[in-house]
């Protein structure tokens, strides 16, 4: 596979890759080769039509959640939206009651005056509106917050998390749970964001045109390694996992995988809300129904499951960055042997800066990396 001599090589067609390109291409005036091993582009945005026509995100649920203007602003130039708020739901103690845990998840499930008397702890130690890491709220409060905390520790986070992680809630870093923490609300959304809403006709059909520019090649099935030095004179931005661009030469960084199981019903909805997580019950830890999050009707239903497993390489995919300090320590070497490429190799995304990003701070690396640095380049 060879192009005429692009100025930029990005390697990957995710967030990362393809909206540095599309910046490079429309900003810069630049060449851009992107190449993605995978045969398709999005990156773990990718989604198909299946079954009914509806959307079946291949590499789990992806939900767009944002409060920075700059990059919804950004992204709407490529696709139109569908609001859509997302409702979780857990298993516990036989019922399922609405995460994150709020005002309302303690109505469901304990006793009214007990009830009452928690809600009234909970808004005298932190304020209505209040969200409070789990981890925090264990630390403090009176002997009936304690009981409250150590109820919601036992019963959401800490068997969700051994079984995502295979690591404690406290063996991780704080930033992890805090993704998911108490409301002393009744807010029962999921993400908080100002923007909360799907991509039209999905995330593949956007990237399609994030990547439409006539500067832009995308190469598809296409392994870094089959271009590089290929274009001497080209520069890189690498948004694969940061330590196999460098072979590893300071040891593996542990990356947590997933297998999905899809399956699919005749007839409506088969869940009350999008997800359902079972922390406490199964190997899985959530089931997602893709019809809530699109908002389509069909005579029938797709849902996934999500078992967490150790990254294998060659075997599964690298999802998840683990974050604690033992990771940050192993990854400073290879910050130190991307600090020496500067000036001809950057790394970004998820992989390739080892941080556990969403899509829109995906997005927002890539928008700020480009202004700051390959602009000018
Ligand atoms: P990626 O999307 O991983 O793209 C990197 C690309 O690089 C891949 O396509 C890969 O094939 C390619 N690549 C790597 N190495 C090479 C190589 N050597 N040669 C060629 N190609 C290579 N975020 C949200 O905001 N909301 C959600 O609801 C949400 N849900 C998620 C659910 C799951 C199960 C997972 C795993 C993630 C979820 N995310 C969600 C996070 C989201 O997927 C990421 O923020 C986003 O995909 C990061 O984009 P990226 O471009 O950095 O990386
Ligand atoms: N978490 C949990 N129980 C839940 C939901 C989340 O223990 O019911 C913890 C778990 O450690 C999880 C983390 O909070 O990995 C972040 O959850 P989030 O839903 O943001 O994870 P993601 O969608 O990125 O997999």
């Amino acid at each position: 596979m060879r192009v005429t001599s692009p100025d930029w090589i990005i390697v990957g067609a995710g967030f990362t890759g393809a909206v540095l390109a599309e910046r490079l291409a429309s900003q810069a005036g630049r060449r851009v080769l992107v190449v993605d091993r995978r045969d398709h582009i999005a990156g773990n945005a990718y989604d198909y039509r299946g079954p009914w026509d509806i959307l079946v995100h291949r590499y789990g649920p992806h939900i767009f959640h944002t409060n920075s203007k700059k990059i919804w602003d950004y992204l709407s130039r490529f696709t139109e939206w569908r609001p859509y708020f997302h409702h979780v739901v857990a298993h516990i103690d036989g019922k399922y009651a609405p995460i994150p845990f709020n005002l309302n998840t303690i109505e469901d499930l304990f006793p009214r005056r007990m009830a009452e008397a928690m809600t009234q702890g909970l808004i005298d130690t932190y304020g209505y509106g209040a969200k409070v890491p789990i981890l925090r709220m264990r630390e403090e409060g009176a002997e009936q917050l304690r009981y409250l905390a150590d109820y919601i520790y036992r019963k959401v986070f800490e068997n969700y998390t051994f079984k995502q992680w295979s690591l404690k809630p406290e063996e991780l870093d704080p930033s992890v749970s805090a993704r998911v923490p108490i409301h002393v609300s009744r807010d029962d959304r999921y993400f908080q964001d100002i923007y909360q809403a799907m991509p039209v006709d999905g995330y593949s059909a956007m990237f399609a045109r994030i990547l439409a520019h006539e500067n832009i090649t995308v190469s598809t099935s296409t392994e870094f390694e089959a271009v590089r030095g290929l274009y001497p004179g080209a520069k890189v931005v690498f948004t694969g996992p940061i330590d196999e661009y460098f072979k590893f030469e300071h040891g593996a960084l542990p990356y947590r995988s997933l297998r999905f199981r899809l399956f699919e019903r005749p007839g409506p909805e088969a869940q009350p809300v999008g997800t359902v997580n079972y922390p406490n019950e199964f190997d899985f830890t959530r089931i997602t129904e893709f019809k809530h999050l699109t908002g389509q009707r069909a005579d029938g239903t797709i849902l996934i499951e999500e078992y967490p497993e150790a990254y294998v390489p060659g075997r599964n995919e690298p999802y998840y960055p683990i974050p604690t300090g033992d990771t940050a320590a192993a990854l400073v070497p290879y910050q130190a042997m991307a600090h020496q490429l500067k000036g001809k190799v950057w790394f970004a995304g998820r992989l390739g800066d080892y941080a556990y990003y969403n899509m829109d701070q995906a997005c927002g690396r890539a928008l700020a990396l480009f202004e700051k640095q390959l602009a000018v380049t």
